[in-house]
This record gives structure tokens, sequence and C-alpha cells, in this order.
């Protein structure tokens, strides 16, 4: 049995409540939806109209960096396996390992998670104290984590499955059978955009996606 941390201040190691800090903007509003349904490509829309997207994926990265107090976590959790020659982390064994076994997704998740919850949380403080009233948080795995209670309103991307496995397959370069096993571990895209308040449907062209984007900043900008 492997026993892990606890960071009390940060998020619910049962999942459910989010502590957050007093200074944060106005409005933070969680952008999630399915894997690779468009969320980084909503994100970089929206961005491109001013409002300042924090990328939790890219967060995720981070933490594990070499010397990284999460990396070592995981190093004692599962051992130097997971590690390259290098001293990285071995993205792909890692994902083969939380693909094949879902104690291990969790406890990769419950190591991982506190660590990208407050560095969100430090950024978002920096965000306030510049002025910024609304800042969206791109959170793939934002109802899996259980940080809904955290947002002030939430955009889901939904995406037809047969497309989002194919786009998977091509972008991490694996078969479409990995990228089924990695898209079934995950919340249904319909319940997703059923928990949330507004559902963006990328099964068009960039075109339609940019218009949808379009409306979807005007009201973000009068809520
Ligand atoms: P992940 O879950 O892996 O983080 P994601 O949900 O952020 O993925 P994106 O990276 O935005 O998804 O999109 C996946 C791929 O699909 C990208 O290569 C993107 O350019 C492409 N894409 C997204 N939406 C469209 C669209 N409407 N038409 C054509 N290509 C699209």
């Amino acid at each position: 049995m492997v026993s892990i941390p606890l960071h009390p201040n940060i998020i619910s190691k049962k999942g459910k409540f989010c502590k957050r800090s007093s200074d944060r903007p106005a409005k933070v509003i969680g952008l999630t939806g399915g894997i690779a349904s468009g969320k980084s490509t909503v994100g970089k829309m929206l961005s491109k109209q001013n409002f300042p997207v924090i990328d939790t994926d890219k967060l995720a990265r981070e933490v594990v960096e070499p010397g990284k107090p999460a990396l070592k976590e995981l190093v004692k959790a599962f051992g130097t396996k997971i590690l390259k020659d290098d001293k990285t982390l071995d993205r792909h064994r890692m994902l083969e390992m939380i693909l094949t076994d879902a104690g291990t997704r969790r406890l990769v998740e419950n190591i991982i998670h506190p660590y990208v919850f407050k560095r969100m949380d430090q950024i978002l403080q920096q965000l306030a104290a510049s002025e910024n009233n609304i800042v969206i948080v791109e959170v793939p795995l934002l109802f899996e984590a259980g940080w809904q209670d955290f947002f002030d309103y939430i955009i889901s991307v939904v995406a037809p499955e047969s497309i989002c496995t194919k786009r998977l397959a091509e972008r991490k370069k694996m078969s479409i059978d990995m990228a089924s096993r990695w898209m079934v571990i995950q919340i249904p895209q319909e319940v997703k955009a059923r928990k949330s308040d507004y559902v963006i449907h990328n099964n068009a062209g960039l075109d339609e996606l940019q218009m949808q984007v379009n409306h979807l900043s005007r009201v973000l900008r009068h809520l």
C-alpha cells in the first residue's frame, strides 16, 4: 500500500471540494470536454479574443519536470521504471500503465492533480492582481477530478466520438485501439455537456467553430 501525502489546503482527496483563494478573478470559467474534441482550439480562439486562458495540461507537464515534488512522488509510488534514461518522466509508459489499470490511474491523478490545482490557483491570483475579471481555465478532466465546484461557469466542447478517436490516434501517433481505450476511461461527452452551462458542438469545420466561439465570447462578457 503506497501512502499519499495530503494537501489539506489544496484539494480534497475524496475529490469533492476544492478550497480556493479569496483573491481570484470575478469569473473563473472552466473549459472542458471530450478528449481531442477541440478544447485547445476553442481555448486559442478565446485567447485571441483577449480572454486570459490557463492551460492545465501545460501545468501538468510542468509539475512533473525533473526535481519537482510530483515526479518524486510518482517515482516513490511506481519506481524508477517510469523514468527515461535522462531521468524525465516516460509519458508513454505512464499512459500504458494508466490505461491498463484503473487503480494506477487514480493514484497518478491523486498525486498530480493537487500540484496542478495549486499552480492554477497561484496564476489566478496573479491574474486577479492585474485586474483580469474573466479568466478561462482549460481542464480536460474537470469533472473526473471533481473540480466542478471551483468554477463559476463551465463550457464543454463536444465532437463526434469517431472523429475524436481518429484525431487522437493521429496526433499522439498511437493505434486506434489505444486511442479508443483512452476515450472510454473518461466521463462520456454527453454527461459532461449536461453538467455544463455552455456547450460548443464541434461537429463541422473551423469556421463554424469560430462562429460559436464568437457568440460565446459575447455571452461571457455580459455575465
Ligand atoms: P486533447 O484532449 O488531446 O487535449 P483537445 O480537445 O484540446 O485535445 P484540439 O487539440 O483542440 O483538441 O483538437 C484536436 C485536433 O483536431 C487538432 O489537431 C485540431 O486542429 C483539430 N480540430 C479541432 N477542431 C477542428 C475542426 N472543427 N475542424 C478541423 N480540425 C479540427
